[in-house]
């Protein structure tokens, strides 16, 4: 069995439940590796090999380790059955179309790691909201992006189905950490000649609901203003 762990859903947060409701400590029991964002969208997570990094909207990249700290939305996972891949002239296009076509992913959760150069990135890291809370296509519209070119580095993330697109990212989530642990964020573009790692594919979904966040049980989810609002917050550019 190979599972995916969600804690909170894109439907949640677009309803402005930005509150943490899961900590590091308990995340961690549930993945090693994984994708995130703290309390207030307070930046962008990355957890590879059990070791936290968040990038906060001035671009800098901490490693985090007080256990304490609070998500309210979270992918983790434990690898095992990892398929090996060496992908070249890659882009979200490539990933889009013939990774997914490829490998038979429209129907699946899975998850991608793949290491080396980048020839260009460019991330967004979300900046961090004050009480009352927005909602993320309010925030959607003021990220601060970063580039860089020729970067080395970590491309890592998840692939949703299209039918799970309002309780996460549809499509291709991913985020890059450069290897110096001085660069990272959500992805919204890049191009590499060539990049290695494995993928592996999900046959279950823990989706984890913060059932104690009165907040969350109360609000109401605007379903017309969802879809809009994942893909301008979520979205990348090809
Ligand atoms: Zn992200």
């Amino acid at each position: 069995m190979n599972t995916l762990y969600e804690h909170g859903t894109l439907a949640m947060l677009m309803a402005k439940n930005l509150a943490g409701t899961i900590t590091l400590e308990e995340l961690l029991k549930h993945g090693s590796c994984g994708l995130g964002t703290f309390e207030g969208l307070d930046g962008e997570v990355m957890i590879l090999d059990n070791e936290v990094y968040q990038a906060d909207s001035t671009g800098a990249v901490h490693h985090v380790t007080d256990m304490s700290t609070t998500l309210p939305f979270a992918s983790v996972h434990f690898p095992k059955d990892l398929h090996s891949v060496t992908v070249g002239n890659v882009d979200f296009d490539l990933l889009n179309k013939q990774f997914v076509h490829d490998h038979q992913l429209q129907n699946v959760f899975a998850a991608l790691r793949l290491h080396g150069t980048l020839a260009d990135v460019l991330i967004r890291i979300a900046p961090k909201q004050e009480r009352p809370y927005p909602s993320l296509l309010k925030v959607a519209q003021g990220q601060p992006t970063f580039s860089r070119q020729n970067i080395i580095g970590t491309v890592f993330g998840y692939y949703a189905p299209a039918a799970f697109g309002s309780i996460t990212a549809a499509g291709w989530h991913l985020h890059f950490l450069s290897d110096d642990r001085q660069f990272e964020g959500h992805l919204l573009s890049f191009n590499a000649k060539t990049l290695s790692g494995d993928y592996e594919i999900f046959d279950q979904l823990d989706q984890h609901f913060p059932v104690n966040n009165r907040e969350f049980r109360q609000s109401d989810v605007d379903l017309q203003s969802l879809r809009e609002g994942i893909a301008k917050s979520e979205g990348h550019q090809d």
